[in-house]
C-alpha cells in the first residue's frame, strides 16, 4: 500500500516555568492510503501533541518542534510557511476534535460552515460549493439534507454534530484525517454508530485516518494498525491483530487489562498502578520501568532499543532483545 504521511523521529517540547517538558521524544511512524492508523495511550503520553504537529497547530511559544519531519507528497510539512500550511489543512490533511462544537460557528447555518470550507480552497460558484455541501451531509448520514443545511449548530444532537464537522473535515476530499478523540464526549450507541461512519467512509473515499484515542475499545472496532505510547514515545506498534492477540510490551499488556470486554462481564478491570515519568527529566532507561512487573536491572540504566517481531510489530522492550537474554543467561551461567 502507497505511504502517504510519514512522521520521522519527532521531538516536540513545551518551556513552562519549571523548565522543558519533553513531551514527544522521538516518535516514528507512517500512515498507508485507506487505513486506519490507532495512536493509543493515556492523556499526557503526547499523542495530541503529535497529530497538532503534524498540522503544525502546536502554540509556539511555549511549544517547539525541536526535531524530526511530517513528509507529505514529498513536502516536509515541519518546513513549509504558514500559508503553505493554511493551504494543506482542511484540503490535504483535516482534522476533527472531541467538542464538535469547538469546530462549528454557532452563528452560522450549517450549509454556511460547509459551503465556507470549499470556496476557502476551491474555486468554484457557491451554488455547487451548496451542492458539494448536501451530498456530504448525505455522505455522513443527515436525513432531509436540504432542510438541514438551513438549520444552525444548537439544532443538532451531539452525535449529529460530530457527523457535521466530519462531512466539513472531508468536503475537500482530504487524503489524511487526523480524529482526536473523536467519540470521547458521546454516549456509547453514537459512539458506535460515528465509528461505523468512519469504515463507511474511508471505504467511499480511501481517505487515511489517525485516530488519537485512550481508549483501546474504540480502536478494536476500526483501527488497521496501533501505536501504542507512552512518555512521549511509541512503545509497541503493530497491526490491531498483533495488538491485540499477541502484545509484546507490558504497558500494552497492561492498558489491554483494563479495557471492558463484552465476554468478561463481571470480570474485574485491572488499572494499571503507578503513574507515567515526569516528562521534565525523562528517565534513562525504559519509561515505564517504575510501573512494570517485569523490570530487570538494565532497565533502569539504559532506554531498550525498538525490536522488530515482524513486518509491522515492533517493540521498545529489553524482554524482546536478544541481547538481554544473552546477558540473563550468561549471568546464570556465571553464578
Ligand atoms: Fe518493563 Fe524493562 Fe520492558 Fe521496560 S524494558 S517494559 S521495564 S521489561
Ligand atoms: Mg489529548
Amino acid at each position: 500500500m502507497e505511504e502517504v504521511l510519514s512522521v520521522n523521529d519527532l521531538h516536540v517540547s513545551f518551556s513552562t516555568y519549571g523548565g522543558e517538558v519533553q513531551a514527544v521524544r522521538g516518535v516514528s511512524f507512517q500512515v498507508k492510503k485507506g487505513e486506519t492508523l490507532a495512536i493509543v495511550g493515556e492523556s499526557g503520553c503526547g499523542k495530541s501533541v503529535t497529530s497538532q504537529s503534524i498540522m503544525r497547530l502546536i502554540p509556539s511559544p511555549p511549544g517547539r518542534i525541536r526535531k524530526g519531519s511530517v513528509l507529505y507528497k514529498g513536502k516536509d510539512l515541519l518546513r513549509c510557511s504558514e500559508a503553505q500550511m493554511r493551504r494543506i489543512r482542511g484540503k490535504d490533511i483535516s482534522m476533527i476534535f472531541q467538542d464538535p462544537m469547538t469546530a462549528l460557528n454557532p452563528t452560522l447555518t450549517i450549509g454556511e460552515q460547509i459551503k465556507e470550507g470549499i470556496l476557502q480552497h476551491e474555486d468554484v460558484t457557491r451554488k455547487e460549493a451548496g451542492v458539494r455541501a448536501r451530498k456530504m451531509l448525505e455522505l455522513v448520514g443527515i436525513p432531509n439534507p436540504e432542510e438541514r443545511l438551513k438549520q444552525y449548530p444548537h439544532q443538532f444532537s451531539g452525535g449529529m454534530r460530530q457527523r457535521i464537522v466530519i462531512a466539513m473535515a472531508l468536503v475537500c476530499q482530504p487524503d489524511v484525517l487526523i480524529a482526536d478523540e473523536p467519540t470521547t464526549a458521546l454516549d456509547v450507541t453514537i459512539q458506535a454508530q460515528i465509528l461505523e461512519l468512519f469504515k463507511e467512509i474511508q471505504d467511499k473515499t480511501g481517505v487515511s485516518i489517525i485516530l488519537i484515542t485512550h481508549d483501546l475499545g474504540v480502536v478494536a472496532q476500526v483501527a488497521d494498525r496501533i501505536a501504542v505510547m507512552y512518555a512521549g514515545k511509541i512503545v509497541e506498534e503493530g497491526t490491531r491483530r498483533e495488538i491485540f492477540y499477541t502484545p509484546q510490551h507490558p504497558y500494552t499488556k497492561g492498558l489491554l487489562h483494563s479495557v471492558p470486554r463484552l465476554d468478561l462481564v463481571g470480570e474485574d478491570l485491572i488499572p494499571i498502578p503507578g503513574s507515567p515519568p515526569d516528562l521534565f527529566a525523562p528517565p534513562a532507561g525504559c519509561p515505564f520501568a517504575a510501573r512494570c512487573d517485569m523490570a530487570m536491572e538494565v532497565c533502569d540504566r539504559v532506554h531498550p532499543e525498538k525490536t522488530r517481531l515482524s513486518k509491522d510489530h515492533h517493540v521498545d522492550c529489553w524482554l524482546q532483545d536478544d541481547r538481554a537474554k544473552q546477558a540473563m543467561l550468561s549471568a546464570v551461567n556465571v553464578t
